[in-house]
């Protein structure tokens, strides 16, 4: 019998990692934040001085074996490795986002991605989040989430962690990214961030983290 998946997806910012975090740690099952994948890619591009939105170039990292990406796990963390090396901390930058961006279009980068998902999430119980977890990665998933806010509650949380790090970036330019990042994920040609038909929609515009946990822990024990 398959293994319990979780397939969480949903926009930028809906507070999918953290949440993701929190509901595997309480399933006891590992979480598998696959846009870190996608953001060891990018690393890979940046660091080979290959430019993002070389296609060709970037694919024959994949192709040629020369960005060989996967995860291990540390006392239930996801430490995320790019040719063997810990890159876990490096892969957080706002460059290197933005690079994983570019690069996650290419269809030889989403292939051999997605396979290396498919064969994590057969061996143990897992959580998996990203773009296309409901709809191409795990289409048989025990449960499948689509977590979204509105692009103004998405951009205010936003706000508040660059607050914290003391980045002043007004309002209007926060949720101008939000809108952007969104149109570039819903309009890529290759696996576009969607709705999987059979995916439940939780909205946290007016739930806070705690009840937004309680909300996909109520889901997942009714499909158990
Ligand atoms: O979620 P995160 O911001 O870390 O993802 C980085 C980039 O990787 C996103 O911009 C998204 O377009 C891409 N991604 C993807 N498919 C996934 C996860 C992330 O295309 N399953």
């Amino acid at each position: 019998m398959m293994p319990l998946t979780i397939a969480i997806d949903g926009p930028v910012g809906a507070g999918k990692s953290t949440i993701s975090d929190e509901v595997a740690r309480r399933l006891g099952i590992l979480h598998l934040d696959t846009g870190a994948m996608y953001r060891a890619v990018g690393l890979c591009a940046l660091e080979e001085k290959i430019d993002p939105q070389d296609a060709e170039k970037v694919s024959a990292l994949l192709t040629e074996g020369r960005a060989q990406v996967d995860v291990r796990y540390e006392g239930g963390a996801q430490i995320t490795l790019l040719n063997g090396r810990d890159v876990t901390g490096l892969i957080r930058s706002q460059e290197v986002g933005q690079a994983a961006s570019t690069v996650s279009r290419y269809p030889a980068v989403r292939k051999m991605l997605v396979r290396r998902q498919q064969e994590l999430a057969q061996t143990q119980p897992m959580l998996l989040d990203g773009r296309d977890i409901g709809t191409v990665v795990l289409k048989d998933a025990t449960v499948k989430i689509y977590l979204t806010a509105s692009a103004e509650a998405r951009a205010k949380r936003r706000m508040l962690q660059l607050r914290e790090k003391g980045d002043d970036t007004p309002f209007e330019t926060v949720l101008q990214e939000v809108n952007a990042r969104d149109y570039q994920d819903m309009h890529r040609a290759v696996d576009p961030l969607r709705r999987a038909e059979d995916a439940v929609l939780v909205d946290s515009s007016e739930l806070s983290f705690d009840q937004t946990v309680s909300a996909i822990l109520s889901l997942v024990e009714a499909k158990k």
